[in-house]
C-alpha cells in the first residue's frame, strides 16, 4: 500500500458530517443536515459562491427552519452569511432553537469577518471559510480585504468551540496557497477541504480554474494528502463514502482516470420549511 492509499484509508470525515444522511449507506437520496436559514445577504463576494447563484436563480431559501422536529444537528446556515443580519439576531435564533430542540448540535458556517464572541457557549462547531493563505489572494478570491480580521476571529473562536477551517480547493487559483492555509488550520481543530462545484454563472470569475485538475479526484486527494503532515485534514463524508466504495471495487491506480462532474445544478434546499423564529 503506498502513502496515498494509506492516507485514504485513515483520513476521517469532518466532524460537521457526523449524523449527516450523506454518510449513511442505507439512505438512497441523502439530504444535508437540517438548517436554519437566517439571511440571504453576505458582505463578501467569493468567486465560487453558490449562495449568490441561488439568489439570482431564485432558489435561495427564505429565512426559517428547514428539517424535521427531531434533529441531531442544525446547521446555521447553508446560504448567506448569518452575521450579516447582526450578532444579536444570530444569538436570538440559536437561543430559540435551543429552547425548542434542547441539546441539539449547533454547527455554524460563517466567513469569520464579524465578531463571533456571541457564539461562546452557543455553537458546538464553528466553521470559518478560508480559501486563501495570504491577504492578497484572500481579497482576490473573496472580493474584500478582510484576511487579518478573519485570522483574529479564528484565533478567538478556537478558544471556546470546536473550530474548523473550511477550504474550497480551486486548482489553478488557490492550490499554491494550501500550505499556508494548512499552517493557519494547524492552530485549530481541523482543515475541512472540499472540492469545488462550478455554477455556470460563476464561470467568468473562475476563468483561471484548472478544470482538468478540478475534475480529477486523484488530484484532489493528492493535494489534501500533501498538507496532511501540517494540519488535521478532514474530507466531506459523502465524498469519502463514495471514494471508499469505488476502491472496494476497483484497483487504486484506476482512480487516476476517474473524473467528477464539477458543474453543479442550481443549488436548492431539499427540506421543507417548518417555522420561522
Ligand atoms: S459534506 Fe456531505 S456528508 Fe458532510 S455535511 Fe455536507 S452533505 Fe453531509
Amino acid at each position: 500500500m503506498n502513502d496515498l492509499e494509506e492516507f485514504i484509508k485513515n483520513v476521517k470525515f469532518s466532524k460537521h458530517c457526523k449524523f449527516c444522511e450523506g454518510i449513511d449507506d442505507s439512505i438512497e437520496d441523502p439530504k444535508h443536515h437540517p438548517s436554519y436559514e437566517i439571511t440571504k445577504k453576505c458582505n463578501l463576494n467569493c468567486i465560487f459562491c453558490y449562495s449568490r447563484v441561488a439568489e439570482r436563480s431564485k432558489t435561495v431559501p427564505e429565512p426559517g427552519y428547514y428539517g424535521e422536529m427531531n434533529p441531531k444537528v442544525i446547521t446555521i446556515s447553508q446560504y448567506g452569511e448569518p452575521f450579516a443580519s447582526g450578532e444579536k439576531e444570530v444569538a436570538r435564533i440559536i437561543d430559540e432553537l435551543r429552547k425548542i430542540f434542547g441539546e441539539v448540535r449547533i454547527d455554524i458556517q460563517t466567513n469569520g469577518t464579524y465578531d463571533l464572541k456571541i457564539l461562546d457557549g452557543r455553537a458546538d462547531i464553528v466553521m470559518i471559510s478560508i480559501s486563501a493563505g495570504k491577504r492578497e489572494k484572500y481579497a482576490e478570491i473573496c472580493g474584500v480585504d478582510a484576511f487579518p480580521k478573519v485570522l483574529e476571529n479564528l484565533k478567538k473562536v478556537s478558544g471556546f468551540a470546536y473550530t474548523i477551517v473550511r477550504t474550497v480547493y480551486l486548482p489553478g487559483i488557490n492550490d499554491s496557497e494550501l500550505v499556508d492555509i494548512a499552517k493557519i488550520a494547524a492552530e485549530v481543530d481541523e482543515l475541512f477541504i472540499q472540492p469545488v462545484s462550478v455554477y455556470r454563472e460563476n464561470l467568468p470569475s473562475l476563468n483561471r480554474l484548472d478544470f482538468d485538475r478540478a475534475e480529477s479526484i486523484y488530484d484532489f486527494i493528492k493535494s489534501a494528502f500533501s498538507v496532511s503532515e501540517i494540519a488535521n485534514i478532514r474530507l466531506p463524508g459523502c465524498f469519502l463514502k463514495n471514494l471508499k466504495a469505488f476502491l472496494e471495487n476497483y484497483d487504486f491506480q484506476e482512480l487516476k482516470f476517474v473524473k467528477r462532474n464539477v458543474f453543479g445544478d442550481y443549488p436548492a434546499i431539499r427540506r421543507k420549511r417548518l417555522f420561522v423564529l
